[in-house]
């Protein structure tokens, strides 16, 4: 059940085409074609759902099933009083009982018992929802009974099962938004999207306004079959799985694909106020780009990539510094904000040097716009000095489901690429680059958060946030400001 923010450095991108599943072929299994993302496994679709399946091999059998589950539909689905329902339904789907009165959480956790972490996860971003799930094997065709019966034939009601799972789900979204540097990074992104249909009303609907009606209501109008990608790699036969699958899905309608959310503009300028008590103080930096067509979105990930290292290499004077885990980027259909932290343990007015930073990123967008990067620039992928974060796999039951949902979402369109390309053609990928720095770049948004604390005043915990917008146009700069 992680949260809708983002990984640090967990580059999520969204799935393009790839899912959109237009005709039902019936409830009878069907192969279509193999995945080069997947090698081993055999894609079929039922009613509409793309199903992915291997049967691993007995010397590379995980302990326990792996079943990884992808929704076309996410936070921009919701309208604008359902705040939460997206990432509610997300954790509805695992942990309530499904018609079948058994929940995936209550059969997965049964099975696992290797240790502490949790046997499922699942998360909510901007167009999709998706989880991971481990099970015993012989539990694979009740897991989907579960899963299925959760997404299509929800029984959602305000029982105790709803309640105990609010109550669970609280103390996450208290952490989201009241916990200083999570709530910041959730901040800035709602702030970023502000006025588009991703932003939602995050902090001010306290999560007991969340009904089971209407969590209910936005799974039975945002899941359908052709939304759903499973991906499972189970010791069971695969006839036996895809006639399960079909039978789950007897009598429901295939429904809509995805919906085109590449509509978005971030025009709007954004402000806001968030009482937070902090440790430290904390200032966020975020630049959004719109209007980004699918093929140029690689493209347009390394020019931020970019972008990134050209702000780290600004001089840190004072005591502000750089808080390398506010750096994310936020994936949309059409839309990328990447995010930047800073904080100043000495608690002092830190808004002077955040400025320093802001203009300094109106003048890289500028530069990067009007003469694209440099040839050394495009040597170089990784941000120097930024730590790979390394997981052991090893600990997490899931971790299989995980990875292959992830690349099935993200890494079809990873920007390596481009790097890849910039070694055999560099001045060929420079023109790419500086060509789309100047068609994306100039509408580039940029939005400041500041946390000031109040002086002398260890005690209160009424943090005030001013957010600034900046939009740099045609190398003139406009920016307004907003002190709340
Ligand atoms: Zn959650």
């Amino acid at each position: 059940m992680r949260s809708r923010l983002l990984r640090p450095r967990a580059i999520r991108l969204f799935l393009m085409a790839a899912t959109v599943l237009s005709l039902s072929l019936g409830a009878i299994p069907q192969e279509v074609a193999a995945h080069s993302l997947l090698p081993g496994y055999s894609l079929f679709e039922i009613n509409g759902v793309k199903v992915y399946f291997r049967k691993p091999p007995s010397e590379e059998r995980a302990q326990l099933a792996q079943i990884g589950a992808i929704m076309m539909a996410g936070i921009g689905n919701q309208e604008p009083d359902e705040a939460h329902c997206a990432h509610m339904a997300e954790h509805m789907v695992c942990m309530y009982p499904g018609p079948s009165g058994e929940s995936v959480w209550s059969i997965s956790a049964k099975d696992y018992q290797l240790g502490s972490p949790l046997p499922l996860n699942g998360h909510v971003s901007l167009d999709t929802t998706e989880w991971a799930v481990s099970a015993a094997h012989s539990d694979t065709l009740r897991v989907l009974t579960a899963l299925l019966g959760s997404m299509f034939r929800s029984t959602l009601e305000s029982d105790e099962a709803f309640k105990t799972e609010i109550k669970r789900a609280r103390r996450e979204v208290d952490a989201m938004t009241g916990s200083d540097i999570t709530a910041l990074a959730n901040k800035m992104k709602a702030s970023a999207f502000h006025g588009t249909r991703y932003y939602e009303t995050l902090f001010e609907t306290p999560l007991p306004e969340v009904t089971a009606e209407k969590i209910r209501g936005f799974i039975e109008r945002e899941y359908t079959p052709a939304r759903l990608t499973l991906i499972i790699a189970a010791d069971v036969d695969e006839s036996e799985l895809l006639n399960h699958i079909a039978r789950c899905l007897v009598g429901i309608d295939p429904g809509r694909g995805p919906a085109d959310h590449s509509d978005v503009y971030l025009d709007p300028p954004s402000q806001a106020t968030l009482e937070v008590g902090a440790k430290k103080q904390y200032a966020g930096l975020a630049v959004g780009i719109s209007r980004i067509l699918p093929e140029d979105r690689p493209t347009v990930l390394a020019l931020l990539n970019i972008l990134t290292r050209r702000l780290y290499a600004v001089p840190q004077t004072g005591s502000i510094r750089f808080l390398r885990d506010l750096h994310t980027i936020f994936v949309a259909q059409s839309a990328l904000v990447a995010t930047y932290g800073y904080t100043d343990a000495r608690g002092s007015d830190m808004s002077s040097e955040v400025q320093r930073y802001q203009e300094a990123l109106s003048s890289i967008l500028a530069s990067l716009a009007s003469d694209g990067p440099s040839m050394e620039e495009l040597s170089y992928y990784v941000i120097p000095g930024t730590p790979r974060v390394s997981v052991d796999l090893s600990s997490i039951p899931y971790a299989g489901a995980s990875q292959t949902v992830s690349t099935l979402l993200y890494n079809g369109l990873m920007e390596t690429s481009i790097w890849d390309r910039a070694e055999a053609y560099p001045e060929e990928t420079r023109k790419i680059l500086k060509a789309a720095a100047a068609k994306y770049l100039p509408n580039a948004k940029i939005t400041v958060v500041y946390q000031k604390q109040p002086s002398n005043s260890g005690t209160v915990l009424g943090l005030s946030i001013a957010a600034l917008t900046a939009c740099i146009a045609l190398g003139v700069f406009f920016w307004r400001r907003a002190t709340v």
